[in-house]
């Protein structure tokens, strides 16, 4: 079960109350700092990408640097925010991207918001950043379990905040799953190592080959420390309870991917069938090919329910690997103890299960055999608490192996999947950075860190018409002769064509807003604008007790207006109103979502 989460209040509660039923934000200030929970409800309904990133990337911000040429300041927006731009801009879920506004009805694509960040990366003229710390050495110190993307991210943003930290990691290499389970063929180790080092850079240590519950214990580092987090991912592989399970030639996904990303190479027969549908199953299919073998993907539902990144399953088919949809097994068939074919029974979708993704239903009759002579599963991991000493165990740990849903022992937090499940790096990542606070709180006792929309006037948009009718950058990929188990297969965007993508952007951080003390209802702005309902004349506007716009009141006849008003939730922020209203009544802010520690009145 997922743990609670950490009540942090801030940027945090607004979120959760952002299903509230006012739908239009206004902003509590004209300029400066606002912290209103209006404020960020602005920041949510208006910049729906940051809205999607769980780790609140600010994502005009670094877009709008790209699009100006300025990659190395975009690439330390994305430092600050998501800890690792390098690896998120190759391998990132990409959860922002449907929600991107360029991708809405009649808009066109999304931006390519994972790649623009790699961009920043790749363009940038440092080649380390190691960010400025926010408070002096604070005489703390914080033990780390794990040194995955939740456990460097904790590492970071403690070290950040002035707190001695040591990881310990039981793999004789720091990243997780980042480098035990991706291959390197998506994501290339020197990145991964660059971006750690600006880590270590901050004086976080990270003790490597050191399984806390061996020699040293959790107990152990509870007592030696002032706080311990705990981010030791989902090490506990789900096997199929099926009939012929113990047969050769079956092996766990993840398994396969560690010993690949260990050694450069593993054993695998002429036939593979992967089970599964998620990240684990593409790298298996698509590592067990370059060795050789002949490979299947078999998912028991649909391609909706996939949770994999985009476009790896376009990759998939251009590498020929064909994937067979609504398949369950039901038993491995074996001779001379080796497992020689699958059989499966098809399925149809049913209703919703607890994960909201349809339940696959068994076909009556549907029985049918796949030959094979090495599968690999790829049907998920969980939580492994077993290192967890007896002391604690029962404590911390439900009798199933998941951790308590609730904090049981107060100096001990968890992070990332151990705390959650499975996800992916950004969920990880966004959940460290959350669980850190709490950690900040609970050692010192007060909130040191201070969310708020910070709002600046702006003379232009620096947008034209011309930039919504950019098409879509294309990602360039290696020939298939080339890829092999360690070549790049995604080359990344040029210099000229990440400043193209990143033209894209709408700068849905820029609020457009009339004057009406100026307005003059000459409806230029309306003649030009480009949406069919970004600019409206109304008879009047409704709002609630916090001054949140709630409604309004079209104004069906000329001398019904009262108002000309800007609709931000359908504006594109083209740009095209304020250049044509002859009286300059219409103003730009940026309204960015900001972090600083809480300063002290003198
Ligand atoms: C094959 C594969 C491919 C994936 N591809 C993607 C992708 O493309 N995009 C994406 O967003 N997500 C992907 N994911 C998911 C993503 O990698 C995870 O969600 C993420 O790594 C979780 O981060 P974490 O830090 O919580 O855990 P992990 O990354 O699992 O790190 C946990 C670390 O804790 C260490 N550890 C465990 N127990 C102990 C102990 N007792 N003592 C010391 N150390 C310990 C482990 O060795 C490990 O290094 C993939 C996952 C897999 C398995
Ligand atoms: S247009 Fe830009 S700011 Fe707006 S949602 Fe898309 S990426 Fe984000
Ligand atoms: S900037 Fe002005 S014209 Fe352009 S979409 Fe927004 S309101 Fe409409
Ligand atoms: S162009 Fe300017 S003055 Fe004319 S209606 Fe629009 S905001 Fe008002």
């Amino acid at each position: 079960m997922k743990r609670q989460p950490y009540q942090l209040g801030g940027w945090n509660e607004a979120r959760a109350e952002v299903a509230a039923p006012y739908s239009f934000c206004a902003l509590s200030k004209l300029n400066g700092k606002a912290d209103a929970p209006k404020d960020f409800q602005w920041l949510e309904k208006n910049i729906p990408c940051q809205k999607a990133c769980p780790a609140s990337t600010d994502i005009p911000g670094y877009l709008s640097a790209i699009y100006e040429g300025r990659h190395e300041d975009a690439y330390v927006i994305n430092l600050r925010d998501n800890v690792f731009p390098a690896v998120l801009g190759r391998v990132c879920a990409r959860p922002c991207e449907p929600e991107c506004r360029h991708g809405w009805d009649g808009l066109g694509e999304p931006v390519a918001i994972c790649f623009s960040k790699r961009s920043s990366a790749d363009f940038k003229k440092q080649d380390l950043v190691v960010l400025d710390r926010w408070f002096e050495d604070s005489g703390k110190r914080v033990a780390v379990v794990g040194s995955g993307p939740a456990g460097l991210a904790a590492a970071r943003q403690l070290a950040l905040l002035g707190h001695k930290v040591t990881v310990y990691e039981k793999h004789s290499s720091p990243g997780g799953m980042m480098n035990q389970g991706i291959p390197i063929f998506r994501l290339p180790r020197e990145i991964i190592e660059k971006e750690i080092q600006q880590i270590t850079a901050l004086g976080v240590e990270i003790v490597c080959d050191t399984e806390i519950g061996q020699t040293i214990t959790l107990s152990r580092l509870a007592e030696e420390n002032d706080a311990v987090v705990m981010a030791a991912g989902t090490l506990r592989p789900n096997l199929l309870d099926l009939p012929g399970k113990e047969l050769g030639g079956i092996r766990h996904g993840l398994d396969f991917l560690l010993e690949i990303n260990d050694t450069g190479t593993a054993e695998v027969g002429k036939e593979v069938v992967v089970i599964g549908g998620g990240f684990t199953a593409m790298d298996c299919a698509r590592a067990a090919l370059r060795l050789g073998a002949s490979v299947k993907v078999c998912y028991r539902r649909t391609v909706k329910e996939m949770l994999v990144t985009p476009g790896e399953l376009e990759e998939l088919d251009h590498e020929g690997i064909p994937v067979e949809y609504r398949v369950t097994p039901q038993a491995y068939i074996g001779e001379n103890g080796r497992t020689k074919s699958i059989e499966f029974i098809r399925t149809e979708m049913g209703e919703p299960d607890e994960s909201g993704r349809r339940r696959p239903v068994e076909i009556e009759g549907s029985e049918f055999a796949v030959s094979v002579d090495t599968v690999l599963l790829a049907t998920g991991q969980f939580p492994d608490t077993s290192w967890i000493d007896e002391a604690l165990r029962s404590e911390l740990a439900e009798d199933d192996g998941w951790l308590k849903p609730e904090q049981a022992i107060e100096k001990i937090f968890a992070a990332g999947d151990f705390a959650n499940g499975a996800s992916s790096l950004i969920d990880a990542i966004g959940h460290a950075k959350e669980c850190i606070r709490a950690v900040d709180l609970f050692l010192m006792g007060e909130v040191r860190l201070e969310d708020f929309a910070k709002i600046e006037d702006v003379t232009e948009s620096g947008r034209i018409r011309e930039m919504d009718a950019v098409p879509l950058q294309p990602m360039p990929t290696i020939g298939l002769g080339q890829r092999d188990l360690s070549a790049e297969v995604e080359q990344g965007f040029g210099e000229e064509a990440s400043v193209d993508e990143a033209q894209r952007c709408y700068q849905c951080h820029l609020k457009f807003e009339i004057d009406s003390d100026k307005c003059i209802y000459c409806d230029w702005c309306i003649k030009v604008a480009p949406r069919p309902e970004c600019i409206l004349k109304l008879k009047e506007l409704h709002h609630d007790d916090a001054g949140r716009v709630v409604g309004w009141d079209i104004a069906e006849k000329a001398d019904e207006v009262n108002l000309v008003w800007i609709n931000q939730e359908d504006c594109i922020r083209c740009g095209a109103c304020v250049a044509a209203c002859p009286v300059d009544a219409i103003g730009i802010q940026k309204v960015s979502l900001a972090t600083e520690p809480v300063m002290e009145m003198p």
